[in-house]
């Protein structure tokens, strides 16, 4: 199994922001990463934004260009434009996921759950792009129980995916315990944690609360205590992210998925320490 880096963004919706993302880009390209993603607006909001940013990574070259592509809300007929888009554009690598409804939207539209996402893609596309789905170490927030979320994991994989993301998470337990749970139930594709580096508190907790990552206590008190010292917030949280990296790398973990927030600056520094920088 190949060892894979990779480095999430979302879609710029100014000039300006997309040319600070070309920077960002380019900045991020010493770490030689397989892929490049551009996240995806449920219901489609970001629809020719993401695709504007993914058509450019492809055309820069140097590594993949993968879209997320979310399913609630929407057609099958949308679903096919879209990979058809993609794939005349040679693209060949997708993140699919379901979404969350996006507020004010009423249709739920054709598709349930990314399983069935999945299962379309390889319908409608065989073998041409290679799939990545997401898995949640500490659980999906709507799930009844672990169990039946990883059963649901499962069915993804069956449908088709080739790998996982998983979602951002500071328990490096919570991750190995998961990988331990796949393989009981024979789920072999390379699940890669998605790292979220540490830059900004009341952002990283309006985000944690919302998906269901858990920051530790310690780490959450400690970054309260900073209160405006951003500096302080960066140089902890470069410590925690590089420990909890090292952990995941020396346990085997098949790569590493950064959450860029479109900022290279946290994520070179981390890696930087790792020495995964060229
Ligand atoms: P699913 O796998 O469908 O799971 C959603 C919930 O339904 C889970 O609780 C699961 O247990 C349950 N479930 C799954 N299948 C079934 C079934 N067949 N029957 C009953 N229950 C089922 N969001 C965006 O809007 N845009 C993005 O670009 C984006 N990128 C992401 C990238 C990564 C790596 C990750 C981890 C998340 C991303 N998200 C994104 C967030 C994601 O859309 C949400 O977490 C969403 O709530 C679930 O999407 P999913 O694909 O995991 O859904």
């Amino acid at each position: 199994m190949n060892f894979e880096l990779s480095c999430e963004f979302f879609p710029p919706n100014t000039d300006e922001g997309a040319e600070k993302l070309c920077e960002v880009r380019q900045a991020l390209r010493a770490l030689r990463p397989a892929f490049f993603s551009v996240t995806y607006g449920a219901g489609g909001s970001t629809r020719n934004r993401t695709f504007e940013a993914v058509i450019k990574m492809q055309e820069e070259g140097g590594c993949d260009a993968a879209p997320h592509l979310t399913c609630v809300a929407s057609t099958r007929d949308g679903v096919r434009a879209i990979l058809e888009l993609y794939r005349g554009h040679g693209i060949h690598r997708i993140v699919a996921l379901r979404g969350d409804m996006p507020s004010g939207m009423l249709d739920p539209g054709e598709f349930s759950h990314a399983n069935e996402l999945v299962a379309f893609i390889r319908a409608e596309t065989g073998s041409h792009f290679h799939i990545e789905v997401a898995a949640y170490p500490e659980y999906h927030p709507q799930a009844t129980n672990p169990a039946k979320d990883l059963e649901h994991f499962r069915r993804k994989v069956e449908a088709g995916a080739d790998g996982a993301i998983t979602q951002y998470f500071y328990n490096a337990d919570a991750y190995f315990r998961f990988l331990d749970d796949c393989a009981r139930i024979g789920i072999g594709v390379p699940v890669v944690p998605g790292i979220m580096p540490i830059t900004n508190f009341v952002q990283l907790a309006r985000f944690s609360d919302a998906c269901g990552a858990e920051i530790p206590r310690w780490v959450r008190r400690r970054l309260e205590s900073f209160g405006d010292d951003r500096d302080a917030i960066r140089a902890f949280g470069l410590d925690v992210v590089t420990a909890l990296c090292e952990r995941l790398l020396a346990g085997g973990a098949p790569g590493l998925h950064f959450y860029t927030m479109n900022q290279s600056a946290a994520v070179l520094a981390i890696c930087d320490r790792l020495g995964l920088v060229h």
